[in-house]
């Protein structure tokens, strides 16, 4: 492993001080931070290396600007260099492509992301793939998803991973468990699936044409709902006792709310994220944690037990 966070220094950011049943993903974000931290003062006070993750944002999309910011923002506090590298909405794809190109071969980067969505004229899958998979921070490019499926992923996909680390912060026992996954899509659905099974798990994925979701969600002791569709999942679907993670994230009148009928889910699990304040900033510590790794794996570095060694 190339750096995996200390989980105890997590365990109790992962209680919900103020709500027992509140799985606090800010507070378990900001635990993770201070782990990168840590590994990022390490590579800088050792060997001089400073970690250097570059967002490709292409035109102005309001909320993409936020994500980015908090990108930004993340890194700074971690001890990561960063870069918005911007190009306009008209961006040619041989502009894309040159600029992704010219990432890969600087060698003072080490993550490069490009900012979901892009203009509607450019190919997203062709240009995440054009992003050298030992610098594709997000995890999306197939190599990375089809080491993710082998098992021997390094660096994965940052939401789905965000969760699997406030899962095992709060100590919740995945072997032999049933997983219920709503939402089927690359960046959430399906790697969090194949993630949940490599914990043991029993995982059953549903998704927008599955029959009977509340007989199936009734059934999960972990239920991991990402579909964007505000409250799909009512409270009184929920297994008495179970975990619910709630990646969704909608707007309504105003404010952020998740894919699941929180204060009736509540009720009956016995811990659940809130929107916001749950898996999102998980999914931008995770980014974080993947600058890291991606580093050491260029170095061909590892952090093991606080100490900086060969790989
Ligand atoms: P997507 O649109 O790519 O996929 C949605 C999935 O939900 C599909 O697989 C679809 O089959 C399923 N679905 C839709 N309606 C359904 C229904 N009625 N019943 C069952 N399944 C249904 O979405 P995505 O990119 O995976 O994002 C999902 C949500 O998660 C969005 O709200 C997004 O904003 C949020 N998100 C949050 C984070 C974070 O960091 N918190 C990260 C990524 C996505």
């Amino acid at each position: 492993m190339t750096f995996t966070p200390n989980f105890e220094a997590l365990r109790d950011a992962a209680l919900g001080v103020d709500d027992p049943k509140i799985l606090d993903g800010r507070a378990v974000a900001k635990a993770l931070r201070n782990e990168v931290k840590i590994g990022v003062d390490l590579l800088r006070e050792e060997r001089g290396i400073v970690p250097k993750l570059v967002v490709v944002v292409v035109g102005e999309d309001p909320a993409s600007a936020v994500y980015v910011r908090h990108k930004v923002q993340a890194s700074a506090v971690v001890g990561i260099d960063s870069e918005r590298r911007v190009l306009p909405a008209n961006t040619s794809t041989a502009v894309l492509h040159a600029t992704l190109q010219e990432l890969n071969e600087d060698d003072s980067v080490n993550g490069v992301l490009l900012q979901l969505p892009i203009p509607e004229h450019l190919d997203e899958v062709k240009a995440m793939e054009l992003i050298s998979p030992s610098k594709d921070v997000d995890g999306f490019h197939h190599v990375n998803l089809g080491r993710l499926m082998s098992w021997a992923g390094v660096i994965e996909p940052c939401t789905p991973r965000g969760v699997m680390t406030m899962l095992r912060a709060r100590n919740v026992e995945l072997r032999g468990k049933h997983a219920v996954v709503i939402g089927r899509s690359v960046i959430v659905g399906r790697p969090m699936a194949q993630m949940l099974v490599r914990a043991d798990a029993t995982v059953t994925m549903c998704h927008r044409y599955t029959q009977d979701l509340p007989g199936f969600v009734g059934q999960a002791d972990i239920v991991v709902v990402a579909t964007g569709v505000p409250e799909l999942v009512k409270g009184a679907w929920i297994k008495e006792g179970a975990v619910v993670i709630d990646v969704g994230i909608s707007r309504r009148d105003g404010r952020l709310i998740g894919d699941v009928e929180f204060e009736a889910a509540k009720q009956r699990a016995s811990s659940i994220t809130p929107v916001p304040g749950g898996v999102g900033p998980m999914t931008v510590a995770t980014l974080m944690e993947n600058t890291l790794r991606a580093t050491l794996l260029k170095h061909d570095l590892k952090i093991e037990d606080g100490q900086l060694l060969e790989a």
